[in-house]
């Protein structure tokens, strides 16, 4: 019989892989609590309308990458490309401005996008997604992305380098784009046919295109830098100022336009040497006009996303293990050794000592075999003649010494030797 395999694009992240996962996730929240972060959870499905609306109906996700498909009753449903259309349909959904009028907002969870698989690049992904509401000042985009990188070095990931660009506002940003469109025309011989394509609806886009016939096409584009009003360029010094004094180091970078079309002002990206071809590991930036564009107040907003499924690969480069080995194994052997293990087993992991037992009728070579696989600190071997004794032994794995402990306050003895570290 054929096994069925999992969908292209797809993958498992198994036992092994989670311990690394988990860390990664568990620093980034500490991270976020102690930033004043709380979190959300988000469902995946949402009506297309609303990636259609923030996304933009132009971008590369929307136009092909969609996992879309009608419900039984015909409404149009999407898998969710990204977090930051539905938290913000869920901050106007639940007015959640009218508590705070600052809500700073994180989540984790999975994306889908149906992108041509590679290394890095997956169907489903995962994200870790950070989102302020209400402050327009330009201190928090620095804050935030101080907080982003303090996520990485917290994590020991120092082959990053921060991108970062303003993308204007409504006011500048058409200059820029005629400009630029102008250019387009001049050169448009010479574009892929994306680019082709995008030169018209979203020509942004080819700035970011990494087909090396458009870079050296666009190598002599004007910069949104230039054309930036003084209140965005005003805000984007302070950006880099700020940045400056809590010691980042950035880069500017006026390609860095990212494929989502409601992004204004400031523009972020990290990248790292560790990938290859996915260098990108997070990216952000400001969408003010966002919120009012789907019908909410007209508040101001920032956020960024971390790849978890990039990170956790630079990570696993690393030799770290990240899961913790049994304290304990008990070895048990017949009927009533078995019987007694399962509640000492019970009771150890009450207090908090990570126990294995073993339930199957194994002969204890082959539990010690085991003990040792799982890289058990200790061993203990709970025969029937041990019990008749009212005794049991304890094995230390590394020492090898071994040594008789009474049934009678089992629990409690282990527990101080585990505590004490006594190595006998
Ligand atoms: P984006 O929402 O496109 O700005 O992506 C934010 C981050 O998510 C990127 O920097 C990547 O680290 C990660 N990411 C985006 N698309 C994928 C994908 N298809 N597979 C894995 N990670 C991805």
């Amino acid at each position: 019989m054929t096994t069925i395999q999992i969908i292209r694009g797809f993958k498992d992240i198994l036992p092994g892989e989670t311990e690394l996962w988990q860390h990664i996730e568990k620093i980034a929240r500490d991270i976020f609590e102690n930033f004043g972060f709380q979190e959300i959870r988000l469902p995946v499905l949402e009506r297309s309308e609303l990636f259609a609306r923030s996304i933009g109906a132009d971008t590369d996700i929307v136009e092909k990458e969609m996992y879309t498909f009608p419900d039984r009753k015909g409404d149009l449903l999407t898998m969710r490309p990204e977090a930051t259309a539905s938290v913000v349909r869920a901050y106007i959904q639940h007015k959640l401005y009218a508590k705070d009028p600052v809500q700073k907002i994180y989540s984790i969870g999975p994306m889908f996008r149906r992108e041509r698989p590679q290394k890095g690049r997956y169907r489903q992904f995962y994200q870790i997604n950070a989102e302020v509401f209400g402050i327009a000042s330009p201190l928090i985009d620095a804050q935030l992305i101080f907080m982003l990188t303090t996520i990485f070095s917290k994590l020991n990931v120092t082959d990053i380098a921060t991108h970062i660009n303003s993308l204007g506002c409504p006011e500048c940003r058409p200059g820029f784009k005629k400009a630029l469109s102008t250019l387009l025309s001049s050169v448009s011989d010479k574009l892929c046919s994306d680019c082709t394509r995008r030169h018209k609806r979203n020509p942004l886009r080819v700035l970011d295109c990494k087909v090396p016939s458009c870079r050296e096409a666009m190598s002599g584009a004007p910069a949104i830098l230039d054309f930036l009003c003084p209140e965005c360029k005003e805000h984007f010094n302070t950006v880099k100022k700020r940045l400056e004094t809590l010691n980042i180091p950035y880069i500017v970078d006026k390609n860095l336009v990212r494929g989502l079309d409601y992004y204004t002002r400031t523009t972020f990206e990290i990248q790292t040497g560790s990938l290859g071809a996915q260098s990108a590991v997070a990216g952000g930036g400001r969408y003010d006009g966002l919120l009012k564009a789907l019908g909410g107040p007209d508040h101001p907003a920032i956020g960024f996303a971390i790849g978890l499924d990039r990170l956790a690969e630079i990570k696993s480069a690393e030799s770290d293990n990240f899961l913790q080995n049994p304290e304990v194994f008990i070895a048990a052997l017949g009927d009533h050794g078995r019987t007694a293990a399962l509640e000492w087993a019970c009771h150890l992991g009450l207090e908090g000592i990570k126990t294995e037992l073993n339930l199957n009728d194994r002969s204890l070579k082959s539990q010690m075999k085991r003990a040792n696989r799982l890289g058990a600190a200790h061993v203990l071997i709970v025969g029937e003649d041990e019990l008749t004794k009212s005794t049991v032994i304890m094995r230390n794995m590394n020492t090898k010494n071994q040594f008789s402990i009474p049934v009678h306050g089992l629990v409690e003895n282990i527990k101080k030797i585990l505590k004490k570290g006594i190595i006998h």
